[in-house]
């Protein structure tokens, strides 16, 4: 089983890589792939360059055993659309369980992304929850997919929805940037080696930097 945890990772941060990693253990996936987007389909483009949210995501898993950073967005023109995404891991593996990892603040839009509906075609979806964010009324689509046995993810490749409960982190990257902009110090919220890699490319240090600065 293969889990794609899709996201901006502006920046990495311990709430993506907790959950992440509560999820891997939990279901035994071979692997963990996070997948910074180029460009989201469906909010402002981040201020920092897709290269540079790439390495510190390198940073933050070097030293994870299957957790693979996932650059296919980035070498990919136009809007990064999941669906895309999935359709290409599904021809990379085509006899994997593929399991798409969301927060429930991702999956409350869900019905927003392009094509949502056809994600069910290449993957599971797996919602974590998440705090401050209720579980929304699922349309008729999604609870027929509903599963609530962990066990018959297993049993196909794709098409199922289950929700996870996952350790309640309120860390957002948001939170960080603000943070950062206002001079505080991250620590504790987000990997050493990221907080140095932000700090030596002065990143997030204004909330309004343009992102040309910012580019490798
Ligand atoms: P921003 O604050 O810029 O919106 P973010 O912290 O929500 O960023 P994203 O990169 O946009 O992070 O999120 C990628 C994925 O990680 C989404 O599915 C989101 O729901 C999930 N996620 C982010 N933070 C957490 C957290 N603290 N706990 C669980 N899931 C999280």
């Amino acid at each position: 089983m293969i889990g794609i945890y899709g996201g901006t990772f502006n920046p990495v941060h311990f709430g993506h890589l907790r959950t992440a990693l509560e999820v891997k253990e939990l279901f035994g996936l071979q692997q963990l792939r996070l997948i910074p987007c180029r460009l989201p389909a469906h909010r402002q483009a981040p201020d920092v360059a897709a290269e540079m949210r790439l390495e510190m995501l390198h940073l933050a898993c070097a030293d994870m055993p299957g957790f693979y950073v996932d650059r296919r967005e980035l070498d990919r023109e136009g809007p990064s659309y999941m669906v895309d995404t999935l359709a290409s891991l599904r021809a990379e593996y085509p006899g994997n369980c593929l399991m798409l990892i969301i927060g429930l603040d991702a999956f409350a839009g869900l019905s927003a992304w392009h094509q949502w509906q056809r994600l069910f075609d290449y993957a599971h979806v797996l919602v974590m929850t998440r705090p401050n964010c209720a579980a929304p009324e699922l349309p008729a689509f999604l609870r027929q997919r509903l599963s609530t046995e962990r066990d018959l993810l297993r049993q196909q490749t794709a098409g199922l929805l289950f929700f996870q409960g996952v350790s309640a982190l309120d860390i957002s990257a948001t939170a960080i940037r603000d943070l950062i902009a206002a001079g505080r110090n991250p620590k504790f919220l987000l990997p050493d080696a990221v907080i140095s890699y932000i700090r030596h490319h002065q990143l997030y240090l204004s909330s309004e930097q343009d992102s040309e600065c910012k580019q490798n």
